[in-house]
């Protein structure tokens, strides 16, 4: 029902950078809320012991965010059964009750935007306008699913039926879900997964990144507080193992996982290979996301675009742009104009708010960038390659010609573009390309002409599609985000038919 679009609710508002005074309010609260940072499995509200480890800054390894006491496979164990039991009591609770918790916490991490902000900057390396983004778009998550949820859960929906019968069906919780969340963001997914099991009645055993188990403690301690109950919500962080345990345990009823395809095929294997009931699996991956530049574009506007979609965020986020195809007729003059755009990013400080691109989140990502960067300045045409600050985990912007859509094979996470030229005549077969990834994730389209637009769309299935602008940052309820294939299974986070999936249906037939 279009309902369900919760058209009542808004999307919460964000900073605006060009007003000076509250450009400077929020860097002060910025500011007075840093301090060191704590994380550690939270079993019933209570806080356990584990091998402890600093958490450092991707901007600087000197500089120590925090400490995370790690949770062993046996923690992760306990979390699944504590969870069972508080699965009980939660899923009975009114809809309006856990709707009503969930926009407690959303308000709470409005008004912690100091805190929350300083551990995306410090923890995750993300510059400001970023984080203000994600924190739109956690607390946005949080009232999306709320609106929703009053709504599908609140009161069983009657049916027609024959004479002498009541037909009606309801959505109901499954039990525990398991929330695996990735470290590119860290507040906003981790946030949004738990969002949606809670408010479909299920309770939660949260497993964040390695990288960023901060955060996701603050945002825990403020759910916590905002009435929902420390049982229906677990915090487990720790590696691999630590996740593997948890969807390996017998009460898992869902998972819900976002970060690589392989990971989710892992999962995916794990949870088949189980006897039992069969466990269902939501699992939102990567892509390599593509951008269609016809000789109609206006080059001013690509630019701006295609360096906000492939560089922005360190090129860490799923929806980037990995791959520019720009008509052959005008290639020499967009690909010009995008690396003299890219030349002008700032990267740095994810503190100082002048920054453009901030670190990529740990040595390894660098080490595998790094690394490809390598091979494509030995095998192809380099249009741009960036200087990077001394200290810290940073990858310079970088943009390399390749000879075609079949040359790039893997999605690479970070701030590495790949261009390619195709002939207008030639669109047909460069579109089955892109569809021949089998990735579906995000697409850009640069064109001013309706006819090309309309044949992209309909003759590809990826999930989201920009026209004439950048394709990045999807903004909850306004446009659901997800794919499919190797991008995921979906349904779309922030869509009108996620909640569902995280429910069972019951029909109750009664001969009257
Ligand atoms: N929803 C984000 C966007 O539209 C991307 C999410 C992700 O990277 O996982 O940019």
């Amino acid at each position: 029902p279009a309902d369900l679009f919760a058209p009542e609710r808004i999307n919460s508002a964000g900073v605006e950078f060009g007003d000076r005074a509250a450009l400077e309010r929020l860097t002060e609260a910025v500011a007075a809320a840093r301090g060191p940072a704590d994380a550690a499995a939270v079993i019933d509200g209570v806080a356990k012991g584990g091998a402890r480890r600093d958490v450092v800054s991707p901007s600087d390894a000197r500089t120590v965010v925090g400490t995370v006491a790690e949770a062993s496979p046996e923690i992760a164990a306990a979390a699944m059964v504590a969870a069972r039991k508080g699965a009980v009591a939660w899923g009975l609770l009114p809809a309006a009750q856990r709707a009503a918790a969930l926009e407690r916490a959303a308000d709470a991490m409005e008004a912690s935007r100091g805190r929350l902000i300083h551990l995306l900057q410090a923890e995750a390396g993300k510059t400001l306008d970023d984080a203000v983004a994600e924190l739109r778009e956690a607390v946005d998550f949080c009232r999306y699913y709320a609106a929703q949820g009053r709504k599908l859960f609140g009161a069983p929906e009657a049916l027609p039926g024959p004479t002498g019968e009541s037909n009606r069906l309801s959505l109901r919780s499954r039990g525990v879900f398991v929330a695996i969340s990735p470290w590119n963001f860290p507040l906003a997914i981790f946030v949004g997964q738990v969002a949606a099991a809670l408010m479909a009645g299920n309770a939660v055993v949260a497993k964040p990144a390695e990288q960023t188990p901060l955060i996701a403690a603050e945002a825990v301690r403020l759910m916590h507080r905002a009435g929902v109950a420390p049982s229906a919500l677990q915090l487990v962080p720790g590696d691999g193992a630590v996740g593997a345990a948890l969807v390996a345990h017998p009460h898992v009823a869902g998972v819900v996982f976002t970060g690589s395809t392989e990971v989710a095929r892992h999962i995916n294997r794990a949870l088949a290979a189980k006897d039992g009931p069969i466990v269902p699996l939501i699992a939102e991956t990567g892509g390599i996301n593509a951008m269609l530049v016809d000789a109609t574009a206006l080059p001013e506007q690509v630019a701006d675009d295609v360096v906000t979609s492939a560089f922005r965020s360190a090129g860490q986020r799923c929806s980037a742009l990995r791959l520019l195809l720009v008509q052959e007729d005008v290639a020499d003059r967009v690909i010009a104009m995008v690396a003299g755009a890219a030349r002008e990013l700032r990267l740095g400080d994810p503190a100082d708010p002048a920054t453009h691109v901030g670190p990529v989140i740990d040595a390894e990502a660098r080490a595998r960038l790094d690394q490809h960067g390598a091979a494509m300045r030995r095998a192809a045409t380099a249009h741009y390659v960036g200087e990077v600050p001394g200290k810290g985990h940073f990858v310079a912007p970088q943009i390399y010609e390749i000879p075609g859509p079949g040359a790039l094979t893997e999605e690479v996470f970070g701030p590495i573009l790949h261009v390619a030229r195709y002939r207008a005549s030639d669109l047909d077969r460069v579109l089955d390309q892109i569809e021949a990834t089998g990735y579906g994730l995000t697409l850009g389209v640069h064109s001013r002409i309706d006819a090309t637009v309309e044949r992209v769309v309909s003759r590809l299935s990826t999930g989201n599609i920009y026209v004439n602008r950048n394709m990045i940052g999807a903004v909850v309820g306004v446009q659901p985000f997800g794919g499919h294939g190797l991008s995921g299974t979906g349904p779309k986070a922030g869509g009108p038919h996620y909640l569902t999936r995280f429910a069972t249906e019951q029909t109750v037939t009664i001969n009257t």
